[in-house]
C-alpha cells in the first residue's frame, strides 16, 4: 500500500476547537485513495528531522498553551523552514499559523518567539475576533469555518482566501490566512479539514506529488462534507 506520514507538533499542547479533527479527516480522504497515512505525534522535538515527513500539521492553542509550545517549536525552525521552502505542504492553525511570523505579542506585552519563516508578526488586543467564518478562495473556492483570536495578523504573502463573512487575519484587511508555496496558515478551527474537502485533497496530492506517488482523482463522495459546509453558510446568512 501507498504510504504517506503527516508529523503532528505538539498534539498535547495545541488542539483547540477539535483541531486533531484535521488529522483524522486527512486519514480518511487518504483512505478512500488507497493511501495509509501515518500519524506521528511529536511532543519534543528534539533531534527531529524532516527526511520522512511529507505532510506536518500544527494546531491552536490558547495564549497559554502557545506560551508551552514556543520552546519545543524554537528547536526545529531551521529544519522546517528549509522544507517549506523545499515544497513541504503543511497546515498550521491559529496559534500555529501565528508561530510561522516572527513573533506573537501577548495581551500583557510578552513576546513568544515565533518560526521567522515568514516576514510577519501577530499581536493580540483586548476584543477578540469570533464567530463562523465564510471565505473566497482562488484555489479551494468556499471554505468555511469558525475563529476565535484575539490575535491580529496582517502580512504581505498570499492569502487563503477573502473573507465573506467574519473576521480573518484582522478584522481590517478581508485577508484570511495565508498561502505559501504549499504551506496553509489559518485561523480557522472547527476543524478546517473535515467539512473543506478540497483543502484535504490539496494538501494530499502534494505530498503525492512530491513523493512521486499517484494521488488517483477517484470519485470520492462528497455530500456529507457538502451539507457540512452548507450549515455554516446557512447559519451565516441567516444572521
Ligand atoms: N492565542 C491565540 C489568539 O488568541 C491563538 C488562539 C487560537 O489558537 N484559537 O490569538
Amino acid at each position: 500500500m501507498r504510504q504517506l506520514t503527516v508529523y503532528h507538533f505538539l498534539p498535547d499542547k495545541l488542539n483547540l476547537y477539535s483541531d486533531i479533527g484535521n488529522i483524522l479527516a486527512l486519514k480518511q480522504r487518504a483512505k478512500l485513495r488507497n493511501i495509509e497515512l501515518k500519524v506521528k505525534d511529536i511532543n519534543v522535538t528534539d533531534g527531529i528531522t524532516f527526511d520522512a515527513c511529507d505532510i506536518f500539521f500544527i494546531g491552536g492553542g490558547s495564549d497559554r498553551e502557545q506560551s508551552l509550545a514556543t520552546k519545543e517549536l524554537s528547536k526545529i525552525k531551521v529544519k522546517l523552514k528549509d522544507a517549506i521552502e523545499d515544497g513541504m505542504p503543511g497546515l498550521t492553525v491559529c496559534g500555529g499559523y501565528q508561530f510561522l511570523g516572527s513573533k506573537y505579542i501577548t495581551l500583557d506585552g510578552t513576546e513568544l518567539e515565533g518560526l521567522n519563516i515568514l516576514d510577519f508578526y501577530t499581536e493580540s488586543q483586548q476584543d477578540r475576533l469570533i464567530g463562523d467564518v465564510v471565505i473566497n478562495s482562488e484555489t479551494f473556492g468556499t471554505i468555511v469555518g469558525f475563529e476565535n483570536h484575539g490575535g491580529r495578523t496582517y502580512h504581505q504573502f498570499g492569502s487563503l482566501g477573502k473573507v465573506v463573512n467574519g473576521h480573518g487575519n484582522n478584522g481590517q484587511d478581508a485577508k484570511e490566512g495565508i498561502h505559501y508555496k504549499n504551506l496553509l496558515g489559518t485561523y480557522l478551527h472547527g476543524p478546517i479539514l473535515p467539512k473543506n474537502h478540497e483543502i484535504t485533497d490539496y494538501l494530499l496530492e502534494k505530498a503525492c506529488e512530491r513523493k512521486g506517488i499517484s494521488f488517483e482523482p477517484q470519485q470520492v463522495n462528497n455530500d456529507e462534507e457538502e451539507a457540512a459546509k452548507k450549515v455554516i453558510i446557512d447559519r451565516v446568512k441567516n444572521k
